[in-house]
């Protein structure tokens, strides 16, 4: 399995260029806060209790979003491998999701971690807010919110993963083609 961690900070264009990756590798999309926002539009015990972290811009506690991921691992057994779009984004999550793909004999392969400058990042955010209708991008607070936990609780991922030998750094500004063109060239050369 080729299992990708697809890292970077709100508005770093993760689910865009997670697009381009899913063509070219042929793997499975995992994106936490795609499957939240289900939960939440299905209105299940899980999205209720998802939607006032995110609505604050704050993280969704670690078990629900590890339970999450294990159904999917459980689920798609025979996938080529997955790209992890927004998760990990804490310590703990990282760990759990070691220990999950341990359990079904595989590992991460490298993460790739998107870099974008905060102004840009702010820019690109509050442009989405107009027409995605997503709440959490509208309000500069609770953007800035976002941005700070992920300085203080995700960006150290960088460390744990670099500490492994699996951190690409991706120059995240750009065009869309040449983004993606980036991260093709950084997995073939895995
Ligand atoms: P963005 O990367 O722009 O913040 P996401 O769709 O990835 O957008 O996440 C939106 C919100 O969903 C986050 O602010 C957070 O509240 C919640 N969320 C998504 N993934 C996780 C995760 N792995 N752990 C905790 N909370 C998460």
């Amino acid at each position: 399995m080729l299992n990708l961690v697809l890292f970077g900070p709100p508005g770093a264009g993760k689910g865009t260029q997670a697009e381009y990756l899913i063509k070219d590798f042929d793997l499975n999309h995992v994106s936490t806060g795609d499957l939240l926002r289900s939960e939440i539009a299905a209105e299940t015990e899980l999205g209720l209790k998802a939607k006032a972290f995110m609505d604050n811009g704050d993280l969704v506690p670690d078990e629900v979003v590890i339970g999450m991921i294990g159904s999917k691992l459980e689920a798609n057994k025979d996938a080529k491998g997955f790209i992890f779009d927004g998760f990990p984004r804490t310590v703990a999550q990282a760990q759990a999701l070691d220990q999950l793909l341990t359990d079904h004999s595989t590992s991460v392969a490298a993460m790739l971690s998107l870099e974008v400058e905060k102004e840009e990042l702010m820019k690109r955010l509050l442009n989405r807010g107009l027409t995605s209708g997503r709440s959490d991008d509208q309000d500069s607070s609770i953007i800035e919110n976002r941005i700070n936990n992920y300085n203080e609780k995700t960006a150290p991922l960088k460390d744990f993963y670099g500490a492994q030998s699996k951190l690409h750094s991706i120059e995240g500004q750009g065009s869309i083609e040449e983004i993606a063109k980036r991260l093709n060239d950084a997995v073939k050369s895995l």
